[in-house]
């Protein structure tokens, strides 16, 4: 079978720009990706689309192209076209499927001409944080344990690489299933070397081959000020390392605030229960309010009740998003005194002489006895 011209795999003249080149690939590979599209014949048409972008988005490989044709690259792949195992496509993958490079499906599947590059798992720590952290923002430490790329043998899983025998570095092995209605193609991965298109002389011992490490990291995280529990942060390239060379997942950092004894937190605002005795609430007076910038002075009207509300504009929790600020609202509570002493027995019963049942409340009242 000979090998398609790689300008007409990806219908772009020989004079095309890179980024011609790029939007001609991304539109092919959206068409053929075997995740999107189960013809028959759509894997294959992917593979030669990556193969060709891979060499005519790289400007030395396209001139050898250019000059030799396809020959330029026979020999170092068994004479199947240019071994495109090492190409780095994430950046065109990442933003083609909504950025979600790994939750796409791409975990299992085989791609990429010879090598099962995967993104490694998103992980999930959470964190504790007080009242004032998360209301302040800080930045704290915290220890994880992830899968890592192993140091020893580079994430390769073994020494002294040659193309695995059996798929030819493909990664993939193609049987004949015969049936009671004809014979049909089946590829699967290759059992011998896992899909990656390679073994090894000596397996490495450090990560028995797998080419990863579970390892405890210690991160620096910069907590943004106004985080509530349930809020989660993303380290994109945080998480676990990829297989194969694939990039890395994200770290989710999961926040869990501390109550206060005080302060109460709806959303971006802020609640706080003001107590003030009997005569504070009748005659009225200034309080000094404790908030979360230091302490203001409020004040309470003669005649205030308990429930009355009293909203400081701009006094409540950031939002880590927008940085807009909530309010914080100051609740009365007027505490009526369990134990009087004799004198204030005697004041009470001064004012118990007094008309304070004159108001309408006690008169509705009364109507019915
Ligand atoms: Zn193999
Ligand atoms: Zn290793």
């Amino acid at each position: 079978m000979s090998k398609r011209d790689y300008y007409e795999i990806l219908g772009v003249s020989k004079t095309a720009s890179d980024t011609e080149i790029k939007s001609a690939f991304r539109k092919l590979a959206k068409q053929y990706h075997p995740d999107v599209n189960k013809e028959a014949d759509a894997a294959e048409k992917f593979k030669e689309a990556q193969e060709a972008y891979a060499v005519l988005s790289d400007a030395d490989k396209r001139a050898q192209y250019d000059r030799y044709g396809h020959s330029a690259f026979e020999g170092n792949n068994g004479g199947a076209g240019f071994d495109f195992s090492g190409f780095d496509f994430s950046d065109i993958f990442g933003d083609l499927f909504g950025g979600s490079f790994g939750g796409f499906g791409f975990g299992g599947s085989s791609f990429g001409g010879g090598s099962s590059r995967s993104k490694g798992s998103d992980s999930l720590v959470r964190m504790n944080l007080s009242f004032e952290e998360a209301i302040h923002g800080c930045t704290k430490t915290i220890k994880v344990d992830l899968m890592t790329t192993c140091p020893e043998c580079d994430g390769k899983g073994g020494f002294g690489e040659t193309t695995c025998p059996d798929c030819h570095g493909s990664g993939q092995t193609t049987s004949e299933q015969r049936t009671l209605f004809g014979s049909f193609m089946t590829r699967t991965t290759c059992s011998r070397c896992k899909g990656k298109g390679k073994t090894y002389d000596k397996t490495c011992s450090k990560c028995k081959g797998s080419g990863r490490i579970k390892e405890q990291k210690e991160l620096n995280v910069k907590v943004p000020a106004g985080v509530a529990s349930g809020n989660r942060l993303r380290l994109p390239g945080k998480g676990e390392a990829g297989l194969n060379g694939g990039p890395n997942g994200d770290l989710y950092v999961e926040f869990v605030v501390e109550e206060h004894d005080l302060f109460e937190r709806d959303g971006n605002d802020i609640y706080l229960t003001l107590p003030l005795t009997i005569s504070e609430a009748v005659l009225g007076c200034k309080k000094e309010i404790p908030t979360l910038e230091g302490t203001v002075k409020l004040v309470i009207p003669a005649g205030s009740s308990t429930g009355e509300k009293h909203r400081l504009k701009g006094k409540g929790a950031e939002n880590p998003n927008s940085g807009r600020k909530g309010d914080m609202y100051v609740i009365i509570n007027v505490v009526i005194p369990k134990k009087l002493s004799k004198e204030q027995k005697q004041l009470f019963e001064k004012l118990e002489n007094t008309d304070l049942d004159d108001s309408s409340e006690f008169k509705n009242f009364r109507k019915y006895l």
